[in-house]
């Protein structure tokens, strides 16, 4: 029974910051998700269900910690994707509703369209039934957890699944970027950059959605290890180098079919934590894995 679970709480983590919370957090939803992978639960569904309770949190800057924009409003991005069929989901710059990573999974199961913007997202998912924001201005936190705006750090948040049926799944959600012009989009819903998964390997990134977005960053990792047979490992690795190219910082987690996992990052840290059928949950902001 092979099973694992990565999980992220945004790169570009700031050492000297105290995230003890935010590692409470990230270790009480690796474990429930370790429970629903074992009890036969979809890869689809735990990375939704994890992001969910992410967004829920406040703790990051997706759902309830997102920022505002230029004007002061609420955008929120996110997309997720199922890795044997390729089916996607995807919401760009959607306000009021309080899990945008289920709007995007709900424009997955809908199964008409790939992606859905700004009024039509919120449309769709009022329509899906999703939870609205009826007070943006008291619900949103502003970011508790990450210091100034000047001194902020990502906090987009993210999971890839391997689930015991051999389905692989990613997901990604985020407020986006800090003091953002009103209607960026940026890597977080675009399917292939801020996430991708296939029948190769489940991939969600977090950083400065730019970069991610010019290097194509999440498909690259799946393109390098089936067009040059590279591993996992430095798959993520040259697609961060890439990143870097473009003056990007930030990071991404991975899990390949076989259940091996990456989580790598250029940034000083990223929020992470992981566990899998044959290693024991980590949990991480600091000290990069060997
Ligand atoms: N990638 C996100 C974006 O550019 C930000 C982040 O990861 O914190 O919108």
């Amino acid at each position: 029974m092979t099973y694992a679970l990565v999980l992220h709480g945004g790169a570009g983590a700031r050492l000297g910051t105290d995230y003890t919370e935010q590692n409470q957090h990230m270790q009480q939803l690796t474990s429930s998700g370790q429970e629903m992978l074992i009890e036969g639960g979809f890869a689809l569904d735990v990375v939704a269900w994890v992001i969910e309770q992410m967004e829920a949190s406040g703790l990051y800057v997706a759902g309830k910690g997102s920022a505002p924009h230029s004007l002061g409003g609420f955008e929120l991005d996110a997309s997720i994707m199922k890795g044997t069929d390729r089916r996607a989901g995807a919401v760009a710059a959607i306000e009021g509703i309080v899990s945008p990573i289920q709007a995007a999974k709900s424009v997955l199961t809908e199964g008409r369209h790939v992606m859905l913007a700004g009024v039509g997202a919120h449309h769709a998912a009022k329509l899906a039934g999703l939870v609205e924001v009826t007070d943006p201005q008291a619900y949103y936190s502003e970011h508790v957890s990450h210091g100034s705006k000047e001194d902020a750090d990502h906090g987009t948040v993210g999971a890839v699944a391997l689930d015991i049926h051999g389905e692989l799944a990613a997901g990604t959600s985020t407020g986006g970027t800090f003091n953002k012009l009103v209607g960026r989009v940026g890597d977080t819903p675009i399917i292939g950059s801020g996430t991708w998964a296939d029948d190769t390997v489940a991939v969600s990134c977090t950083g400065l959605g730019e970069a991610f977005m010019r290097a194509n960053a999440a498909y690259d990792v799946s393109a390098r290890m089936r067009y040059a047979n590279v591993s996992i490992g430095d798959a993520c690795q040259q697609v961060l180098d890439v990143v870097k190219r473009f003056e990007g910082d930030g990071g991404l987690i991975a899990v390949d079919a076989k259940g091996n996992i990456c989580m790598p990052y250029n940034s000083d840290g990223m929020k992470r934590a992981a566990v899998s059928s044959t290693m024991d949950p980590v949990v991480r902001v600091f000290e990069p894995e060997a």
